[in-house]
């Protein structure tokens, strides 16, 4: 049996037509259920869906053999204790610096920066060699600068609709963010031939998408 751990939202509706053209479809419908482990039409294979800055946990551990997260989740959880054999292309977004006209301009004081994203914000701004002040946010970043929280804050734009109805602009690309295929290193040792099946059936998938 393989498991395969899904981010919840935006990146699970783009993961399951990907799957499904690999042949692994669940069930019953992840997206209108509240259960949060299905198995599939094949029965090897059993899909768990949890919320995406989980899935990197959930893998490192075994406790599920392979997941499918964000860049940005990965960046966030660190180490090197995952492989990431794919790049699914799948719900790309940008992760940008942005905040209202002229909100650089704070003097001597440091820039204050509310954001989801510590890890890398923290590294954005130490290879420009400017020291700020770092806020954690778990959401709705973009009422911190609104509500004189922060300066600018470092959140993911697709569209840009977000940003424009809150009266924010972009201003710094920092980095393009698509969804990944992880997988467990144990797993993939133990279970090698019906891990690289998966993987290479994927792998057809996303190619066949693009
Ligand atoms: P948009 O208004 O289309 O620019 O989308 C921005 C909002 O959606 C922000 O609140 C982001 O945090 C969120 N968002 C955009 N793209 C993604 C993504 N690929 N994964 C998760 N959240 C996203």
């Amino acid at each position: 049996m393989l498991s395969l751990a899904l981010s919840k939202g935006r990146i699970l509706d783009d993961t399951l037509p990907l799957l499904a053209a690999a042949g692994i479809e669940p069930v019953e419908d992840p997206r209108s259920s509240r259960k949060l482990m299905f198995d599939t039409t094949r029965g090897d294979v059993r899909l768990i869906v949890i919320r995406a800055a989980d899935v990197p946990t959930f893998v490192e551990h075994g406790a599920a053999d392979a997941g499918v997260a964000g860049k940005d989740v990965l960046v966030e959880h660190g180490g090197d204790a995952l492989y990431e054999p794919l790049d699914l292309g799948i719900a790309a977004c940008r992760l940008s610096l942005a905040g209202k006209p002229g909100c650089m301009n704070v003097g001597r004081r440091r820039l204050r920066v509310a954001t989801k994203y510590i890890e890398a914000t923290r590294r954005y701004f130490t290879d420009r060699g400017q020291q700020v002040e770092l806020i954690k946010l778990y959401g709705s970043m973009e009422l911190a600068p609104l509500v004189g929280l922060a300066d600018v804050i470092v959140d993911l734009v697709d569209t840009g609709n977000t940003l424009r109805a809150n009266g924010l602009e972009e201003l710094d690309h920092i980095a393009d963010v698509t969804s990944r295929l992880v997988v467990n290193k144990a797993s993939m040792k133990v279970k090698h031939a019906p891990l690289s099946a998966l993987i290479a059936d994927i792998e057809r998938s996303v190619n066949a998408d693009g």
